[in-house]
């Protein structure tokens, strides 16, 4: 039968990882915690099967964990979401994403991304039948070219997804560069959707420039959120999407006949830890961390790093090291030195080769300095 996705294969998280294992290398590739979360987490979760939370939670989510939420967004970014018609619990981001797209998107529809961009965007909106419409970010900066995203709306344009902080890049949109977007679309019906997944690994001093932050963003965005980002369990996919209610009406009729609803005992822990804010508002100190102390040991190396501002991804550039493209060289790097990276060419719709790839920092101390140990044989 005919494929939905003619261009698409594995992953390339899945086919690094995999590489890693094979060749038991350090996997500074996809992107994930080798260390455990708060034990007080885990100790919750117990807890709540104990108490018997074990059967379906209500479609959007448990009331607890949405009410957690919206007060977490009101307390950090001003807007205040309603609990009951605003927010959505969702396996993780990557179904919030795609239930999103396919809740507001029709074939014939243009949704603008811009590249380079995360690796499930596009898929899904040709999921959605809908046709994507890339946009570069500027060469070297990685930031958004109003000019070309203004060239690129039209009639047709029905989304436009962003990423802040960004992965693969690891930039940072400024309170500026979101004041431009909420400009750009004020005269249009363009809706947003907002990846926020790494809202709280913000470095430097500054501040996350959240969707929610803009009443004329706010007002046309999805918000997308993970809790496996933020408290160290990717395994548990689990994540939110806030967006006003009529946004919000549309994306359950999806999300109920998608997952229906996301396990209960997670939600229910969820909701507890989160009553401290202690743990989220105390990573980006921990993540700044260990992006010092991998670029210090990137000093000793001929990679030369490229600025991160957020996210767990340190990029390098690795032109003084090789003349490969960068897939070669990741390959080559897993297989002959022992250690996995991302190649930026896999966030590209055209591969664009620009000799950068992409490092994880998200890895106990020891873990980034064997990869380090590695590294300055390059
Ligand atoms: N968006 C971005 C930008 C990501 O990096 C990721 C995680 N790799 C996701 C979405 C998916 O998040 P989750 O694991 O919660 O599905
Ligand atoms: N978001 C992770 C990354 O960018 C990977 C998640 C996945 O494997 N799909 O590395």
């Amino acid at each position: 039968f005919p494929s939905r996705l003619p261009q698409v294969g594995t992953t390339i998280f899945t086919t690094m990882s995999a590489l890693a294992q094979e060749h038991r290398a350090v996997n500074l590739g996809q992107g994930f915690p080798d260390f455990g979360c708060d034990p007080r987490l885990l100790q919750a979760v117990t807890a709540a099967m104990q108490a018997g939370h074990n059967q379906y939670a209500p479609m959007p989510g448990t009331p607890a964990l949405r009410q957690a939420v919206s007060d977490k967004m009101h307390a950090l970014y001003g807007r205040r979401y309603d609990a009951g018609s605003e927010i959505t619990v969702t396996a993780g981001a990557t179904q919030g994403i795609l239930t999103a797209i396919l809740a507001c998107t029709q074939p014939g529809d243009e949704v603008i991304v811009l590249d380079p961009c995360y690796d499930s965007y596009v898929p899904n909106i040709a999921l959605a039948g809908a046709t994507a419409v890339r946009v570069p970010l500027t060469p070297g900066s990685f930031a958004p070219d109003f000019a070309k995203i203004a060239a690129a709306l039209t009639s047709r344009t029905r989304l436009i997804v962003i990423n802040t902080p960004h992965n693969p890049s690891a930039t940072v949109w400024s309170d500026a560069q979101m004041r431009q977007l909420e400009e750009l679309l004020a005269p249009t019906n363009v809706l947003l959707l907002s990846d926020e997944v790494y809202e709280h690994m913000v470095f430097d001093g500054q501040q996350h420039q959240s969707a929610a932050r803009f009443p004329g963003l706010a007002e046309r965005a999805f918000i997308v959120s993970s809790f496996g980002k933020t408290y160290h369990v990717t395994g548990w996919k689990v994540g939110t999407v806030a967006a006003p209610a009529a946004l919000t009406a549309e994306f359950r009729k999806v999300h109920q006949f998608n997952v229906f609803s996301v396990n209960t005992p997670m939600q229910a822990a969820l909701a507890d830890y989160m009553r401290d804010p202690a743990p989220y508002l105390e990573l980006p100190a921990f993540y700044q961390r260990k992006r010092d102390l991998f670029l210090q040991g990137l000093q000793a190396t001929r990679l030369r790093p490229l600025p991160t501002r957020g996210t767990y991804f340190q990029c390098v550039d690795i032109s003084g090291v090789t003349g490969m493209n960068e897939a070669d060289f990741c390959r080559w790097l897993v297989q002959d030195i022992g250690v996995a990276a991302i190649p930026l060419s896999a966030f590209y719709g055209d591969g664009f080769d620009q000799q950068v790839v992409r490092f994880c920092f998200a890895k106990e101390d020891a873990t980034l300095l064997a990869a380090l140990e590695r590294l300055k044989k390059l």
